[in-house]
């Protein structure tokens, strides 16, 4: 296995463990230079000639490519662009549409709310008899059935870590008939992904947890090749038409995965995004999630044997967990205010989750130690229970 510890690319608060780059990565060295430069030379001093001459329109396609690699799509089959939220809009829909005689939607209720949320917007604009249904995620293997026109399903919880088999699950939704998206919010950048070996027909994700792209990075969206051409695009932008500057007042999607772009990209967003997956090459997936499963067991057996008020909200096979470990405690959100106030920066995810995530790219084994040692502290002498952490923030 080769390294893929390389902490010198980030900049890091001194005296902070972050484990919390499944949320939001943190910034790598070079992006305020790149940021600062496309401000100076690009947007200052081109005006309106950068979308061509710096290649701002090419940017949604060029960086598709860069996290395409990362999840083992082939080149020219990723877009970047608005929200993952947008993104799984956007998939869902097109799936629908691929279904026409089907009415259902089929979720699980691991899945992060917003995803629920966009769905059922979806279903509510369509009428028609469309249904959102949700299940136990242990159990939408048996509610594939062939009435279920798109199966929606985040590959790892973002609670406890679990993992879907992507593979295997898409397989089913194949043999019923179905349509499989899959979001890939906590596998981009943390798990091996084999997006064109599962077959699925659409993927989306976002950028800001464990690609490092910052606050409001754009989101991805993944059309498998063969029905890149023919997906409909149900947020249909000027900038997803075949010829968007021959101002046609009807639409015609653009060839390829282009399609599922909107309106215009987020130039600043997206140059921050493009220094950011510099950290990545030269980087195998595969020598990546040996380091994470390797800290992630230090880090369970270490507070397990330290920490007893803790319990293990994660699966304990390794290989059904994707980059982040949870412990479950009723004082969850005073805990990890006292734990963030120590250095440590995890996030509490309602009702009692701890979530920790592991990222090898800048987190190694001593600051697993250092960490739990923190949290010990914090636990056995209930440091946590103090007013001050028991106030609740807009963003948990
Ligand atoms: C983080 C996350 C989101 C967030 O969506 P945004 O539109 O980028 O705010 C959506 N879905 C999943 C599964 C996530 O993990």
């Amino acid at each position: 296995m080769s390294n893929v510890l390389n902490k010198e690319a980030f900049i890091l608060p001194e005296g902070v463990i972050y484990l919390d780059g499944n949320s939001l990565g943190p910034m790598p060295k070079s992006v305020p230079a790149r940021v600062a430069q496309v401000m100076n030379e690009e947007w200052a001093q081109m005006l309106i000639g950068g979308w061509n001459k710096a290649g701002w329109m090419a940017m949604p396609m060029d960086i598709g490519d860069s996290v395409g690699r990362l999840i083992g799509a082939p080149k020219g089959s990723v877009v970047m662009g608005d929200t993952l939220s947008i993104k799984v809009y956007q998939a869902l829909a097109a799936g629908v549409k691929m279904r026409p005689e089907r009415r259902v939607i089929l979720s699980d209720t691991g899945n992060f709310p917003s995803d629920l949320y966009m769905a059922e917007g979806l279903v509510g604009l369509l009428e028609q008899g469309y249904e959102l249904r949700t299940v136990a995620p242990e159990e939408v293997a048996g509610a594939i059935g062939d009435d279920i026109a798109v199966v929606m399903l985040t590959e790892v919880d973002y609670r406890t870590g679990r993992m879907h088999d992507m593979k295997a699950i898409t397989k089913l939704a194949h043999a019923a008939g179905a349509v499989m998206v899959w979001d890939l919010a906590h596998s981009a950048g943390a798990i091996p992904v084999d997006l064109a070996g599962s077959n699925c027909e659409f993927a989306v994700g976002c950028t800001y947890k464990y690609l490092n792209g910052g606050p409001g990075a754009p989101a991805f969206i993944y059309v498998r090749p063969d029905l890149a051409d023919s997906a409909e695009p149900a947020l249909s932008g000027w900038l997803g038409h075949a010829n968007p500057f021959d101002f046609d007042l009807n639409y015609t999607p653009a060839k390829g995965v282009e399609r599922m772009r909107c309106g215009t990209p987020p130039v600043l967003q997206l140059a921050a995004l493009q220094e950011a997956m510099k950290v990545w090459e030269g980087v195998e997936m595969a020598d990546l999630r040996t380091a994470s499963i390797a800290l992630q067991e230090q880090f369970i057996a270490e507070v397990e044997r330290d920490v007893p008020e803790l319990t293990l909200a994660s699966p304990r096979d390794a290989s059904l967990r994707g980059s982040q470990v949870s412990f479950r405690f009723e004082q969850g959100y005073a805990a990890m205010q006292a734990v963030i106030d120590r250095g440590v920066i995890g996030d509490f995810r309602a009702p009692d989750i701890m979530r920790f995530g592991f990222t090898p790219l800048y987190v190694d084994s001593a600051d697993v130690s250092a960490a739990v040692a923190i949290i010990k502290d914090v636990m056995s002498n209930a440091l946590w229970d103090n007013d001050a952490y028991k106030v609740r923030s807009r963003v948990t």
